[in-house]
């Protein structure tokens, strides 16, 4: 369906046009006439099925039809999201989205690890705030931003989101907002009877879920090496180089890992960065940069990159561990093979890990090919 027949204000026609998206996604398809209807919505959608224009385009929509829009510190649009990485992200597409406005629209990302001066200075005639948690929280505290005009409230990444991690500070957040208001939730895997939902999709939600079809599973090509810890980085040096990878992504563990692993890969001529949650705010936004850009060979990054993370056309994705459970896998593999391109995720398996791997491949439906690394030579 292209965007014209889902009746979308003119300027963001012409910014969906210079975005260059032909035709809405089943998602988009769905989800934008009922939000704009002002119904509640849980939307599941697979990664890089384009989830984030599905709410950002009906947000945008609703603005440019209100009136006057008051200057103050209480932002309309409330978008909750699990990292700093992904604010930014969720940012930009609303900028995107809503270039040359006539009546421009002021939308903030706002975020730990950062100063909180230039946020609470910035928090003035902000519509559109895209908050982590806990800043928002302290953001809160020093009265910089009210939270009692919120109209909608967007939560992506809402499993993650609603999980135990962020329980508490979410059910803060909830409380300060006004009771009457639009909910928006989406994620690629949530369950729908995830508790917690009905404290947030307050009226009756519509539930649109987008099953994957066969032919987009693959689109991520799965393979996997049994491989005993202690050759895995020798294994890893092996693949880039043996392929050619000009631009991966590794998922490690732990942030010490992901260290040591980035530290190998440069140690033999490899480019490599780490990114996780003990690396400074500017190290994190500079290494996503490079890596986004093109500039950096490897990532190395914790399940801290794993959600929502955008990464045009990143052709590979490499499981250096395992993750624990089988939902942070989908995410991880769905850094690549979005938006319709191809992508490949490589599995280095412990043998010891063989049950595990087993569970999570049920979980996806899939099955791997797995290779005994050591039939080669490395
Ligand atoms: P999700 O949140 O579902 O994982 P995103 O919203 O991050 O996916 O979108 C994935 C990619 O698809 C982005 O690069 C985005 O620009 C692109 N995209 C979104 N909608 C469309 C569309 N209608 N046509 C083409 N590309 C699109
Ligand atoms: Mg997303």
């Amino acid at each position: 369906m292209s965007f014209v027949e889902l009746n979308l204000h003119l300027s963001l026609l012409k910014n969906i046009d210079f975005l260059g998206y032909k035709e809405a996604t089943p998602i988009q398809e769905k989800a934008i006439p009922a939000l704009i209807e002002g119904k509640d919505l849980l939307g599941i959608a697979k990664t890089g099925s384009g989830k984030t224009a599905s709410f950002v385009l009906p947000v945008l929509h609703q603005l440019l039809g209100d009136a006057l829009r008051e200057k103050n510190r209480s932002p309309k649009i409330l978008v909750l999201v699990p990292t700093r990485e992904l604010a930014v992200q969720v940012s930009e597409v609303f900028k995107v989205l809503s270039l040359n406005f006539s009546d421009p629209i002021k939308t903030m990302a706002v975020y730990g690890g950062v100063s909180i001066n230039p946020q609470m200075k910035g928090m003035y005639g902000v519509d559109v705030l895209i908050a982590t948690p806990g800043r928002l929280l302290d953001l809160h505290q020093s009265n910089a931003v009210e939270l009692n005009k919120v109209d909608t409230l967007v939560i992506d990444e809402a499993d993650k989101m609603l999980n135990l991690g962020f329980q508490k500070e979410m059910e803060q957040i909830i409380n300060l907002l006004p009771k009457k208001r639009q909910n928006m939730l989406f994620s690629a895997t949530l369950s729908k009877q995830l508790s917690g939902l009905n404290k947030v999709l307050l009226s009756e939600p519509v539930v649109i879920e987008i099953e994957t079809k066969v032919e987009d599973v693959e689109l991520i090509n799965l393979s996997g090496y049994f491989v005993s810890d202690d050759r895995k980085g020798p294994l890893l040096r092996y693949i880039i180089k043996e392929q050619d990878m000009q631009q991966v992504l590794v998922f490690a563990s732990s942030g010490l890992k992901a260290d040591k692993i980035a530290g190998k890969l440069n140690k033999n001529g490899i480019q490599a960065l780490s990114i996780h949650g003990k690396k400074s705010q500017s190290a994190r936004i500079n290494a996503l940069n490079k890596f986004k850009d093109g500039e950096l060979r490897v990532l190395v990054a914790t399940d801290l990159i794993s959600r929502g993370i955008d990464i045009n056309n990143l052709p590979y994705v490499i499981n250096y561990e395992l993750p624990r459970s089988p939902k942070d896998f989908v995410h991880r593999v769905g850094r690549t093979g979005r938006a319709e391109n191809k992508g490949m995720a490589i599995c280095l398996v412990d043998r010891e890990q063989t049950h595990h791997l087993k569970v999570i491949l049920k979980k996806m439906k899939r099955y791997i090919d797995m290779i005994d690394s050591e039939t080669l030579e490395f």
